[in-house]
């Protein structure tokens, strides 16, 4: 029997429901049951491809090639359950699905409502979940009161409805904002934000309250009796100094117990935690400590990196060291000397990016890692520009660039129009729409034996997730392999160059692919471990 949790998040928005929601899957797991999380964004986007990582964040991709919403990232890193396309959907893919059925003639000359045509639509997504796992947990993007969640709300109302109270929980979580002037925490917004939930007919029967200090009893005892919740479900969730602490303090205070609780679940003995214990312990009390410089175009939004972030943090937590990341603006190096920004660090990193402003800065970052034999991990577009580099500076080739360039003259990185899956032959053309005109989703690869990366993961066969438009041309193998710029890994057809990487260097690795999409605290990517492995070689010799 699958069970669904319904979470929506009131008062204001960032409350780190997406957060929560991977820690109680990951708590849920820990007592034996099987998992599913998805998440419904109330924004029009079709997808938050399109969208500016300043905007929205990262977007995560999938193994199936979906471009989705961050907070899947979190829920595949606690949990470890691969995430699906079918796993996120926006007003804007609901509204285009049901269109389109109406175009074709399916709704029989129906009009076409929000209920229940939209509404069905959701509710259809939320149901095809059905038999999928013990609990399925559903999260709604947004905060209640915004006009984009309202179909939302109403489709789960419906949806809880229709499958019983047994088998459907409604969690809300909000936020008790700390007033200086009085010194207390303030409940009256959850208060409020719980009477606008209960006006669309969802009643919350557990109540996860984030606040910067400890909630005194007597405001647990009030929010319990103004917001009609009993006492122990409503649980202080208190910041964390590390968010792989967050299962670890939301069960202490009882969340997981409050779910089965309410479900009626005998509890199970020797709830097994350790996993997180041992992750907690080696993140908050490392060996050492090495810092990394991320040459970067979005380094003042500390979320479009996510994934990137957290995959450094679990090489460091395979280390034993903390990792300190040190975010370079690309456009300040290009201004500078390379050494006023990178001297002392033990590590550069180029990551995904797209467009050509900064990426002068990335491609003197690489030639400055390169020449002081400075760790260097190229993702995406950091292998391009890898590439690029040594074209331009080894192989004597001065106008090598990018078509992704303005007055691109020797395109070394070009946009191809076909590539091979699964033996079919998928095509992308520069002038159609932007939005899904990437190459997406898992690939395989084929690593050289005996190559650093067939080395640090181990096989010689691997499959990682891609997103980008531009591909390095095979055809300058020879010239780049003869400056030392070995192709170690790629495409199964020979076609595409999917690895980089200089023998004679400590480490330099170019991929064209985000490894970083699948890394997790308890099992960590081998690329980050194998990097900050180096790191750490490198914080012993300066
Ligand atoms: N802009 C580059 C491309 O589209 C790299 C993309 C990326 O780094 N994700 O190929």
């Amino acid at each position: 029997m699958t069970r669904y949790i319904f979470i929506t998040g009131g008062v204001v928005s960032s409350l780190g429901k997406g957060l929560g929601s991977a820690a109680l899957g990951a708590l849920l797991q820990a007592r034996g049951y099987k998992v599913r999380l998805c998440k419904l964004d109330p924004y029009l986007n079709v997808d938050p491809g399109t969208m500016s990582p300043f905007q929205h964040g990262e977007v995560y991709v999938t193994d199936d090639g979906a471009e989705t919403d961050l907070d899947l990232g979190h829920y595949e890193r606690f949990t470890g359950v691969p995430a699906r396309a079918t796993d996120n959907t926006t007003t804007g893919r609901i509204y285009t699905e049901v269109l389109q059925r109406e175009r074709r003639g399916d709704y029989l000359g129906a009009t076409i409502q929000v209920i229940p045509h939209i509404t069905n639509e959701i509710k259809d997504f939320i149901h095809e979940k059905e038999g999928t796992a013990d609990f399925v947990l559903c999260e709604i993007g947004g905060t209640v009161g915004d006009i984009e969640s309202l179909p939302f709300l109403e489709a789960i109302r419906q949806f809880g409805n229709e499958v019983g109270q047994d088998r459907s929980l409604f969690l809300h979580v909000t936020l008790l904002p700390y007033i200086p002037a009085a010194g207390e925490l303030k409940t009256k917004p959850t208060q409020h934000s719980v009477k606008e939930l209960m006006s669309h007919g969802i009643r919350p029967k557990i109540l996860l309250c984030r606040a910067d200090r400890d909630i005194d009893p007597d405001d647990r005892r009030k929010i319990a009796l103004f917001c009609n919740i009993d006492e122990d479900k409503v649980i202080p969730a208190l910041d964390a100094s590390s968010i792989y602490e967050v299962p670890l303090t939301y069960h202490a205070e009882g969340l997981d117990r409050a779910v089965m609780d309410y479900f009626g679940i005998e509890d199970v003995k020797n709830l097994d935690l350790s996993i997180w214990e041992d992750i907690v312990h080696r993140v908050k009390e490392p060996e050492g400590e090495v810092q990394v410089a991320i040459v970067g175009k979005y380094t003042n939004l500390a979320d479009s990196y996510k994934s990137l972030n957290e995959a450094l943090i679990h090489g460091g937590i395979a280390n034993n060291v903390r990792v300190d990341l040190k975010f370079i603006e690309a456009e300040e190096l290009e201004k500078r000397d390379p050494a006023e920004c990178l001297e002392g660090v033990h590590a550069v990193l180029v990551p995904g990016g797209f467009g050509e402003r900064g990426s002068e800065g990335k491609i003197k970052a690489v030639q400055f890692a390169r020449e002081r034999k400075l760790p260097y991990f190229g993702i995406c577009f950091g292998m391009q520009m890898a590439v690029i580099e040594a074209a331009r500076n080894l192989c004597g080739i001065k106008d090598a660039s990018s078509t992704e360039f303005e007055g691109c003259k020797v395109p070394l990185v070009a946009m191809i129009s076909e590539w091979v899956k699964d033996n079919k032959i998928e095509m992308r053309d520069e002038n159609v729409d932007k939005g899904g005109t990437m190459r997406l989703g898992a690939y395989p690869a084929i690593l050289t034996k005996g190559s650093k990366v067939a080395e640090a993961y181990g096989a010689t066969e691997i499959s990682e997730r891609h997103r980008h438009r531009y591909e390095v041309d095979i055809d300058y193998k020879d010239q780049l392999e003869a400056q030392g710029l070995v192709m170690s890994g790629v495409s199964p057809d020979g076609k595409l160059p999917e690895i980089v990487e200089r023998p004679d260097h400590p480490w330099f690795i170019g991929v064209q692919f985000h490894p970083e999409l699948k890394s997790k605290p308890f099992d960590p990517h081998p690329l980050f471990v194998s990097y900050i492995k180096a790191a750490v070689a490198q914080s012993r010799l300066v």
